[in-house]
């Protein structure tokens, strides 16, 4: 009997294993596993979602035109230059499909977000990976894995799972070294955590240069990860190729109405920005106490730190004790020593931290 076969390529996908928030035995555990929010989401935005909930017959402004305008003005872009998505995902899948296919090779960093090799692949292209150091990019591995096919290079900054990032100098040496037909893709999901003086960086690129592209979204420091609400900025021909094949309504109306609010609280967004900052440094140096365990915390600029484990405790046992104590977090079987710990509520880090010094057999 024949039946519809999907693509080879398509086949080729291993398909995207999200964050957990349960334990084995189907347990709920606090979910330290998604680089989700701990603060959760703007009051301004929940009152948002509220109203908009009481109109659900007509369909969301196409063009996401209020949202695009006040993303513009935070961020001193042109609207024209900007385009929405239903999260960021949905950005760089497009970002893939526009300017990669059969034939083509898409390139990015060992050890960077997993969504870019399904993007690669979905469109036929062929994923290549270039070598990390110190699971940091490495911009002359990167130069060096680019060919003649090569159309899209991503580069996540900072970069999930590792957390490390590459200052704006790297980055721009990166641009430069590229041929200019190659799609740069900038992936700046946690840029909003880096330091307020360099987050301007990629914008800067994006509006200097005809192949450059930039996503943020509004799943991590907005705290509106269930609305699934991304955008991109890049010369008007990248926006453009990118409108015509994205859903036509891909924003809802509440992911449009929400992020609008969230936009004007700004003072969540610092907040949110400062206690992971905060949470983070105590975590970090809690880790660094437990080094001669073998526990090492990789430098992390976003919101999650992966943590190693490279002496007698296991990344398995942590994960196992940190689920004991109530805990998700994120292992990664490509990282088989580490786990990915997203940055939660100071109470929250506090008994991960006693958890594990617990397993080091140190007083909590
Ligand atoms: N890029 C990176 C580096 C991420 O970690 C994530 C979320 N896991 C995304 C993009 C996608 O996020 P969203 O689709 O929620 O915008």
């Amino acid at each position: 009997m024949t039946k519809p076969e999907p693509k080879p390529y398509i086949l080729g996908i291993e398909a995207y294993v999200p964050g957990k928030s349960q334990a084995s035995d189907g347990r709920p555990l606090v979910k330290l596993s998604a680089n989700e929010n701990p603060l959760g989401t703007s009051p301004a935005a929940l009152e948002a979602l509220k109203q908009v909930r009481g109109d659900a017959a007509t369909y969301p402004d196409p063009a996401a035109t209020a949202l695009r305008g006040e993303i513009a003005k935070l961020h001193d872009l042109d609207p024209a230059r900007i385009v929405c998505g239903t999260g960021s995902d949905e950005l760089l899948n497009l970002a893939a499909q526009g300017f990669a296919g059969e034939g083509d090779e898409v390139l990015f960093s060992r050890h960077s977000f997993a969504v870019y090799d399904i993007a690669a692949r979905r469109c036929g292209a062929q994923p290549v990976v270039a070598p990390d150091r110190d699971l940091t990019a490495d911009v002359d591995a990167l130069l060096d894995h680019v060919s003649e096919r090569t159309r899209v290079l991503f580069l996540a900054n900072p970069n999930n799972p590792t957390g490390t990032w590459l200052p704006p100098q790297e980055v721009e040496r990166l641009h430069r070294a590229l041929r200019g037909d190659i799609l740069l893709v900038l992936d700046e999901a946690y840029g909003e955590y880096c330091d307020p003086a360099v987050q301007r960086a990629g914008f800067d690129l994006a509006r200097a240069h005809d192949n450059v592209l930039v996503t943020r979204t509004f799943s991590k420091i907005y705290g509106l990860a269930a609305e699934r609400i991304g955008w991109a900025t890049g010369a008007p021909g990248l926006i453009d190729a990118l409108n015509r094949i994205r859903g036509p309504f891909n924003v809802t109306a509440s992911g449009q109405h929400a992020a609008l609010a969230s936009l004007g609280d700004q003072d969540f967004v610092e907040a949110s920005r400062v206690h992971n900052a905060q949470a983070r440094a105590r975590f970090v140096k809690a880790i660094a106490a437990l080094g001669n365990h073998g526990l090492v915390a990789v430098p992390s600029e976003a919101n999650f730190v992966l943590v190693r484990f490279t002496g007698k405790v296991t990344a398995e046992a942590a994960r196992e004790a940190i689920a004991e104590a109530g805990y998700a977090v994120r292992y990664l079987p490509e990282l088989s020593d580490a786990l990915r710990i997203t940055v939660g509520k100071t109470a929250d880090m506090e008994a991960i931290i006693a958890t594990l010094r617990r397993l080091c057999g140190e007083a909590p």
